[in-house]
């Protein structure tokens, strides 16, 4: 059993799993680099650890470094939160050959899952469907460029190692196919040292609809219904939602069995999300399985009423999945808005810097802050600048919907230019309320954004 755990990240997440290690009263040790001295997470933990100077190259990634103090502090698992080396096989691997749980799925699935085109060939061999599209081996541009003719434009080339929509291009006609792989190529290998790239025919509107697994190490396996994230701002989601407006019950079904499917293909263990895009006529396509906690965990506990990082503790020490696929339900409607420091007037560049006043809104049962930072903290230019996680939970969408923006009007935070304006702008445009979410959502309502 585990008694004490070692989160190997920072802010916001590093907070939320001390949160329920304390309530499992399990010990805490929290890494920092010279940057967080003073950061949240460092304070809340019962102890904590320097790593290094504050750019994670000399901090949070450092693996061996990190394995090295758990091992001389007798910490029995690792929770990697998400980023930094949550995806990371071979930190997997050094965690369990010091015999310290890794607490996320086996380094094979990570693996796996850490190409985008090796991963579409598991899924087209267990049956889960893919957007049309050519995945091989062959990188000579002529034949891609064949293949990209034959599936009809537009095309998205997406970079097989890619992540947060890095090393991707839309191609709208031939002429520019030999361009756009040119740079995406670029962006790969800069981004990714690697620059395989694929091709996938461009959907037009899609939905981003997730569904949120988990799996034990007895054989069982479950799902947590979907998560709806089709608001994104270049390919980063910036607001989350519960279940997915207008689904109905039959697809949930499908595509929750779609994704158990693409875990079991990869004999997966603990927390997993597979991403789908949900097409106008209902035809859902894999697009990636993400192999650890994400970003927009709260909103399915709150409409399951399950804390996500206790069960992956659960599946960590070996015991069964808390509950059985009919044992679980959705319940009400939740929404969760991420309020980074950044600025939208000036091209969303980071805001970093003193927060020098900050009151939230109050959490309640159907209120949630998960942040990592207080009044008198700093954005540091080193890392993600989110700073807080709003998360509200109602009875329906309109009320959610409501209580999102009520709430975000309490935040009083000064400093540091946050999009919490921004936010409300999406949050109050009609086609928001309306539930009209397509992933070109925020391009196709920028007049009324901006
Ligand atoms: P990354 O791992 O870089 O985030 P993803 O493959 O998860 O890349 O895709 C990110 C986003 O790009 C998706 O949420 C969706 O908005 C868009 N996208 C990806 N593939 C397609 C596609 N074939 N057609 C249309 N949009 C797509």
């Amino acid at each position: 059993m585990i008694k004490k755990l070692l989160i190997a990240n920072r802010g916001e997440i590093a907070c939320r799993v001390i949160r329920t290690a304390n309530k499992l009263g399990i010990a805490t040790v929290a890494v920092y680099s010279e940057a967080d001295v003073n950061a949240q997470h460092v304070k809340l933990a019962d102890e904590a650890i320097l790593l290094g100077p504050a750019p994670s190259s000399e901090s949070y990634l450092k693996g061996d470094l990190i394995i090295e103090k758990a091992l001389a502090l007798n910490v029995d698992a690792i929770h990697p939160g998400y980023g930094f080396l949550s995806e990371n096989a071979g930190f997997a691997d050094k965690c369990e050959a010091s015999n310290i749980i890794f607490i996320g799925p086996g380094s094979e699935a990570i693996r796996a899952m850490g190409s985008k085109s090796a991963a579409k060939t598991i899924m087209e061999k267990a049956g889960v469907p893919l957007v049309p599209g050519y995945h091989g081996h062959n990188q000579d541009p002529d034949f891609l460029h064949a293949e990209a003719k034959k599936m009809t434009y537009p095309v998205l080339l997406k970079a097989a190692a890619g992540g947060g929509g890095k090393g991707m291009r839309q191609v709208w006609k031939d002429d520019d196919f030999f361009a756009a792989l040119a740079a995406a190529k670029r962006e790969s290998m800069n981004s990714f040292s690697d620059d395989h790239m694929l091709i996938e025919k461009y959907l037009t509107e899609p939905r981003h609809v997730e569904i949120q697994v988990f799996c034990d190490q007895h054989g069982n396996g479950v799902y947590l219904f979907e998560r709806d994230c089709s608001v994104q701002r270049r390919h980063q989601k910036i607001i989350e939602e519960a279940p997915a407006p207008g689904l109905s019950e039959e697809l949930r079904k499908e595509m929750g069995e779609a994704a158990l499917k693409a875990a079991f293909a990869i004999d997966y263990r603990g927390a997993g999300t597979v991403e789908f895009l949900l097409d106008h006529d209902n035809a859902f396509y894999f697009m990636e399985m993400n192999t650890r906690l994400q970003v927009e965990h709260p909103v399915t506990e709150l409409i399951t009423g399950e804390d996500l990082v206790e069960w992956q503790i659960m599946v960590a020490n070996n015991q069964q999945l808390p509950k059985t696929q009919e044992e679980l339900s959705c319940h009400g409607h939740a929404i969760e808005a991420r309020i980074y420091a950044e600025d939208p007037d000036n091209e969303f560049l980071p805001s970093t810097g003193k927060i020098e006043f900050l009151v939230e809104p109050t959490a309640t049962n159907n209120v949630r802050i998960d942040t990592g930072v207080i009044g008198g903290d700093e954005v540091s230019i080193y890392y993600d600048p989110m700073i807080a996680k709003l998360i509200v939970h109602a009875p329906n969408r309109e009320q959610a919907l409501s209580l999102l923006v009520a709430s975000l009007n309490k935040y009083l935070l000064c400093g540091v230019t946050t999009n919490i304006p921004y936010l409300n702008k999406v949050l109050t445009t009609s086609a928001f309320q309306n539930a009209l979410l397509t992933t070109d959502f925020i391009e196709r309502h920028e007049q009324q954004i901006d």
